[in-house]
């Protein structure tokens, strides 16, 4: 069979730094702002002239993480707590035939301050330094298919968790914030917001779900390792933000 090669025409920069906890889709939380820097001779402002008027594009990219990693026909969605099989096509699995995932996010701008060209988004659920294969813009009239069903996946995940701060993180969580306004001069980053919504989609394996322990779990975000740990009537206390 023909096979085809694609090069990346950008490389998305975002606050994820390993797989684990990162949103199981994009949109899901409203707070983190990536970027993807365009790779020449993709970064000409041509290629994007009218891009700035779509308001979500469809980001195709490669899952190059677990690119090497074999996949299987069948796979076990958290979604369904990790026991029930279906069809790897069937699903949203990163362990795929070809290792391309495809993700609708925000255009929130287009930049160009820091010597190069690129595109600011949110809701992205990428890892840092994912390779972007395509761009394209998300078209409502037909993306966008309100009867459709959804199979085991009718709605977003349901928040379950009140998710509370020490006071150790809580102050992290504001040195961090201001240190950050320094660094990107735009919209301030509400970083308890962003930790609530990603916390509260449960990056635990499904699995693991249903377990109450003293284990105590950690993501790095940003510069930093996020620790917390799960605690009676589904309460989750974070407890610090180590760099
Ligand atoms: N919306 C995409 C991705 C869904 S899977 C799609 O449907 O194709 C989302 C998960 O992929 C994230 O939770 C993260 O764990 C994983 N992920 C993100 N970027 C990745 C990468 N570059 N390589 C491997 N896994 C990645």
């Amino acid at each position: 069979m023909t096979s085809f090669s694609f090069s990346p025409i950008g490389i998305l920069q975002s606050c994820y730094q390993e797989k684990f906890g990162i949103p199981r889709q994009p949109r899901l939380e409203t707070e983190a702002v990536s970027e993807l820097i365009l790779l020449p001779p993709y970064n000409d402002l041509n290629s994007l002239r009218a891009i700035e008027t779509f308001s979500h594009i469809w980001l195709i990219f490669v899952f190059h993480q677990t690119a090497s990693a074999t996949w299987k026909p069948l796979i076990r969605p958290p979604r369904l707590g990790g026991n029930q099989r279906i069809g790897v096509f069937a699903s949203r699995s990163t362990f795929r035939p070809n290792p391309i995932g495809l993700s609708a996010v925000e255009l929130l701008a287009v930049d160009q301050s820091k010597n190069r060209v690129s595109l600011l988004l949110g809701g992205c659920d990428l890892v840092n330094g994912t390779p972007i294969l395509d761009i394209k813009p998300y078209l409502p009239y037909s993306d966008a298919i309100p009867n459709a069903y959804t199979g085991f996946a009718p709605k977003a995940p349901a928040e379950k968790f009140k998710i509370n701060f020490t006071a150790k993180a809580k102050q992290q969580c504001q040195a961090f914030e201001t240190k950050q306004q320094g660094v990107t001069g735009s919209t301030p980053l509400d970083l308890k917001k962003l930790i609530r919504q990603i916390l509260s989609l449960d990056p635990r394996p499904a699995y693991q779900q249903q377990q109450i322990s003293e284990r105590i779990y950690a993501m790095r975000l940003y510069n930093f390792d996020l620790r917390w740990r799960y605690c009676e009537n589904d309460e989750i206390l974070v407890l610090v933000l180590e760099e």
